[in-house]
């Protein structure tokens, strides 16, 4: 009697095989783990006695436990993988996106940093136009509060020479943006930029991660109030496109010199985007027509920062000193041009020329709003018909990038017309005898005395001062030229106008106050020189060899020194042996001590930590130990951290920190590749293929991501059924043929 017909046979054998599959599957995943099961057991009690990981709650405690300084990541790997930009290009963006970093970085702490690191979420393939990558998509991203994905486009027909955008991918629990987009436009790709261009896109950069920090209308109903309470609703009106937040309404008032003043006129764009009110704060990095503006950083950023609730800011430091309304009281913030008082902000005649507020370069009277322009219909109807000068494409005086572009070169070659960080705008006539007069308007270098009482103007190889408001200048030395120059109408406000810094910090730092911050490396009041060097009648001296920055007119003066060095009459001196730090006044008594020793405190001297130990108060207590090894309860570096481990605490399974981009696996207990990757012979870890969640080698996948299945043969992953189907079929009939 047959019991099984083929049939049964086959049905069998496919469950058979299934089960079998199964268990193979299931034998490399243990294998991965390399422990035995006690072993296991045991991990699995550290890692459950282990203080829970912080976790970022939206609850009153978390949200004020700590301060620390921003940490702004860029992933410019896009751009660095492009084929389009050139090597020197690609360094002077990395250089850009480190200003930025640094300016933030100096400007807010983050009330909940993120402690971890910050990944892609595993549900979300791009954000906007941006693909993440397969390595991005497993990458974590260390000792970041906020990561920025970076891409770019080109489009030729593009006005200006690049403009940049920004999209918000993922927020944390407290709503703080974690991940965000941002997209450049170039009209071109040149071997490098100018140090103006520089300063210019390094503005639109700083606006773009403005919006992901806070002035974006997706965050603005989050923001909470110093007791970490939600706002109420009708500090925001999104409608009348109006907001009185409090630091913000506070810095407003006093800036206008307008204590009535309830709502601050906002912009808020197509994409959501949060802008002041163009109309009455123009010259603000934020405004919603800051291109045409100065783009300053002003105080108002500072208070809404501060509002968000998410950042604690260093106000005094960054107050840049903004002149556009202030102290124009409240007519000039409410009724803006239609207000009886005359406001040098605003030009009267459409189409006519003259100097723009801040007189840095020569512009054409032209609406704030364009008619039928989507903001036009939402502007206050008291702003709808105020005019100002716009700046004329190639003749801002600042850009040195003018002295060739400028429409007439005739005036610059004739006239002797100068373009630079210290030239300004001004109403003149002056003309060569033997020419004729044909302009009205002038680009010249311009110096202040210190009081701002005085402004030097340098025209060709002539000086002229102007020490009286709207003089009119027609001769003062001899000098080849006729018709006359006009003083500004405030000397003072035109010498305290906050312009640029010197050559524009030199694509190494940002300007605020006219006072530039350098990246690390870089040095000089203009970011020209690099560490060790200092910045004097055009060129980068070398300093003293102990000096860390020094004088900038005598370069044996040293002003800080190097670590092991104290400063005495401008020199630097050696301090006693092992020493970091000492004073000038007991110069072998060291103050502080060189990476792995102790200040030993009877005799002031550094003596050695105790072995495997980087940090210590003395002998007998360590604070930090070398990579591998870990602290143990005696406080000394006698614990072995295990494999792969950079960090433990305690035991060498308490794994605080893995090496390279591994992460700690609390089910497993061990240090291992994220999910994707592999780690191959040499302990690194290599990406799966394609669709692979786990493997453990290139070829040898055991897992697919969800929606994929595993093909038996090939070990590849497919979301097509019909060729996995297939594989199985072929499997089967293979056994088929060998068992029947
Ligand atoms: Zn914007």
């Amino acid at each position: 009697m047959k019991i099984f017909n083929n049939t049964h046979k086959f049905i069998i054998l496919v469950i058979f095989f299934c089960i079998l599959q199964h268990f193979i599957v299931q034998g490399i995943r243990d294998k991965q783990v390399k422990l035995n099961k006690n072993e296991f057991s045991h991990l699995q009690n550290i890692v459950n006695e282990l203080p829970p990981e912080e976790t970022n709650h939206d609850n009153k405690e978390s949200r004020f436990l700590q301060a620390d300084q921003i940490r702004i990541q860029f992933d410019i790997s896009f751009i660095q993988a492009s084929t389009s930009f050139a090597t020197s290009l690609i360094s002077q963006l990395t250089n850009l996106f480190e200003t930025v970093s640094l300016f933030y970085q100096n400007l807010i702490s983050v009330k909940v940093p993120i402690s971890g690191s910050i990944q892609i979420p595993s549900t979300m393939t791009n954000c906007n136009n941006y693909i993440f990558s397969a390595t991005q998509k497993v990458q974590s991203y260390k000792n970041t509060d906020l990561l920025i994905f970076v891409d770019y486009q080109l489009n030729s027909t593009f006005i200006d020479d690049f403009s940049a955008v920004s999209y918000i991918c993922d927020t944390d629990s407290t709503n703080r943006v974690i991940i965000s987009y941002l997209s450049l436009t170039f009209k071109s790709i040149s071997e490098s930029l100018s140090d103006y261009q520089f300063s210019q896109l390094q503005k639109q950069v700083i606006h773009e991660i403005m919006h992901s920090l806070a002035m974006n209308s997706q965050l603005i109903n989050y923001f909470r109030d110093s007791t970490n309470n939600l706002y109420d609703a009708h500090v925001i009106n999104i409608t009348n496109q109006t907001l009185s937040y409090p630091n913000t309404l506070n810095w407003a008032q006093k800036y206008y010199n307008c204590s009535s003043l309830t709502q601050i006129p906002i912009e808020i764009d197509s994409l959501g985007n949060i802008h002041w009110n163009r109309v009455i704060l123009l010259d603000d990095i934020m405004s919603g027509l800051y291109i045409y503006g100065e783009g300053l950083w002003s105080g108002i950023n500072n208070a809404i920062l501060q509002d968000s609730g998410w950042y604690n800011v260093n106000p005094l430091q960054y107050d840049s000193q903004i002149k556009w309304g202030q102290n124009k009281q409240c007519q000039f913030v409410q009724q803006g041009c239609i207000g009886t008082g005359y406001f040098q902000e605003f030009c009267n005649t459409l189409n006519n020329y003259g100097l723009t507020f801040s007189q840095n370069a020569m512009g054409i009277c032209q609406q704030f709003y364009q008619t039928n322009s989507q903001q036009y219909n939402k502007a206050p109807s008291n702003y709808l018909q105020c005019l100002f000068m716009q700046p004329v494409q190639n003749q801002n005086c600042l850009d040195p990038g003018n002295q060739n572009l400028f429409s007439n070169q005739y005036l610059v070659s004739n006239f002797s017309y100068s373009f630079g960080y210290q030239s300004r705008a001004f109403e003149s006539s002056l003309t060569p005898f033997t020419l004729k007069s044909v302009t009205s308007f002038a680009c010249y270098n311009a110096v202040c005395l210190q009081n701002s009482s005085l402004i030097y103007i340098t025209i060709g190889s002539y000086s002229f001062y102007c020490d009286t408001a709207s003089q009119n200048i027609s001769q003062q030395t001899p000098f080849d030229m006729q018709g006359s120059l006009v003083c500004p109408s405030n000397i003072a406000d035109f010498c305290q106008s906050p312009g640029p810094c010197q050559s524009f910090c030199a694509s190494a730092g940002y300007c605020l106050n006219k006072k530039c911050t350098c990246i690390a490396g870089y040095n000089g009041e203009g970011c020209q020189c690099i560490q060790g060097y200092n910045y004097y009648e055009g060129q980068c001296r070398q300093c003293n060899q102990t000096c860390k920055t020094c004088s900038a007119i005598d370069s044996s003066q040293c002003q800080t020194c190097i670590d092991g060095y104290y400063l005495l009459n401008g020199q630097c001196l050696q301090c006693g042996p092992l020493c970091l730090t000492c004073s000038a006044s007991a110069p072998s008594q060291c103050t502080s001590c060189e990476q792995g020793f102790f200040l030993e405190s009877t005799t002031n001297t550094c003596q050695r930590c105790s072995s495997n130990c980087v940090n210590c108060t003395s002998l007998s207590n360590c604070t930090a130990c070398q990579d591998g090894y870990g602290l143990s309860s005696t406080n000394q570096c006698t614990i072995i951290c295990m494999y792969n481990c950079q960090k433990c605490y305690q035991d060498a399974f308490t794994c605080q920190q893995c090496y390279q981009n591994k992460v700690f696996n609390s089910t497993s207990g061990v240090c291992e590749c994220p999910s994707a990757q592999y780690e191959d012979q040499f302990g690194n870890c290599q990406n799966c293929k394609i669709n692979c969640l786990k493997c453990s080698s290139i070829r040898n996948c055991f897992e697919c991501e969800d929606g994929y299945k595993l093909l038996p043969y090939s070990q590849t992953c497919t979301d097509n059924n019909f060729s996995y189907f297939l594989s199985f079929l072929f499997l089967n009939i293979i056994l088929f043929i060998i068992f029947v």
